[in-house]
């Protein structure tokens, strides 16, 4: 049973959040971090500046054997987490949940076998569809050792709403919480220290991608997760917080939102008003061009064109306009 905070409590929560001033953008480390006894979370260095692309997040739930929570991109990335685990833990893994089906999270997986492989039913499906493993990224040499030994690895259990784990006493729930970041998002909630793994539901100081979402129906998705009695959130991108960086993200994407609005009413090409659009004390998030991946996003969803699938050939003109206007901006 999801343990809620009263709709009071948390409500005041979110305010608070949103009325108070806007969090100093941080720097974070690569570290396995405990949370509680048996739970840690891991979290790749980034900060201001850097491009976050495949620099996920991942968790680690120990009983007599241990749960992970996504299983990065990379080899080197993969196999330093797992390294990681096992250095604490003395234990190895026998289960791997797969928060959602980005590459990030899950091209990893096949070094977690023999565990099983938990997933939302549509990850399971996206990862197959997405295809035999692979990273885009030449240009970072200390990335490639072990690509080779990437195998099409998807979730063999899947789930559509609810799944609930014991480790040694501590429950362990998985939450679908879709559509959102994709159609698969997928939580997991340890009631009993209140820690939440909310997976790429949350950016934290990193700009949100949200090239496979439904950037509205991920706001009521924030909100849902803003219910959960939760002290520590894990997020799939940036730092380990709380519910104060979960209301930075919902009110990321709701400028966002407002703003995308005015222009597609306005007329403007996608392009253009990504270009357009200030994102004012979130403008030091990492990654701000995939505003314009959320920007297609949403003009599909206000043209009832949207589907789970990225639109690749839209996105890739948009963001031609995009820097377009940019370079152009900065002659
Ligand atoms: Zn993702």
């Amino acid at each position: 049973m999801l343990r809620l905070a009263s709709a009071g409590v948390a409500a005041r929560a979110f305010l608070r959040a949103q009325t108070s001033p806007a969090p100093a953008i941080p720097s974070w480390n690569t570290e396995l971090r405990q949370l509680a006894p048996n739970i840690y979370a891991y979290t790749q260095a980034s900060g201001p500046g850097v491009d976050n692309a495949s620099l996920s997040n991942a968790g680690v739930i120990a009983g007599d054997d241990l749960l992970a929570i996504d299983a990065l991109g990379p080899p080197v990335h993969a196999k330093a987490f797992i390294a990681a685990a096992r250095k604490a833990t003395g234990k190895p893994f026998g289960r791997l949940v797969n928060t959602h089906h980005h590459r990030d999270h899950t091209n990893g997986n096949c070094f977690f076998l023999p565990a099983e492989i938990v997933g939302h039913e549509f990850c399971r499906q996206a990862v197959i569809d997405q295809g035999i493993p692979e990273h885009p990224y030449a240009d970072r040499p200390q990335w490639q050792e072990g690509m080779e030994q990437l195998r099409l690895t998807p979730p063999s259990t899947t789930f559509a709403d609810r799944l609930t784990y014991r480790y040694g006493g501590t429950e362990v729930q998985l939450i679908y919480n879709g559509p959102a970041h994709t159609w698969g998002d997928v939580m997991v909630y340890v009631p009993q220290h209140k820690i939440l793994f909310a997976g790429d539901i949350a950016f934290y100081y990193v700009g949100p991608a949200g090239h496979n979402g439904h950037l509205t129906k991920w706001l009521d998705a924030i909100d849902r997760a803003m219910q959960i009695d939760a002290d520590i959130i894990v997020p799939g991108h940036g730092p380990v917080g709380t519910k104060r960086e979960l209301a930075e993200t919902r009110a990321y994407l709701d400028l966002l939102i407002r703003e995308v609005t005015k222009r597609w009413r306005a007329g403007m090409t996608p392009g253009k008003a990504a270009a357009d659009i200030d994102m004012g004390r979130f403008s030091g998030w990492t990654n701000p061009e995939r505003i314009v991946w959320n920007t297609v996003r949403l003009y599909a969803e206000f043209n009832g064109s949207l589907t789970p699938q990225m639109d690749v050939a839209g996105t890739a003109r948009a963001m031609d306009e995009y820097t377009a206007v940019l370079k152009a901006r900065a002659r």
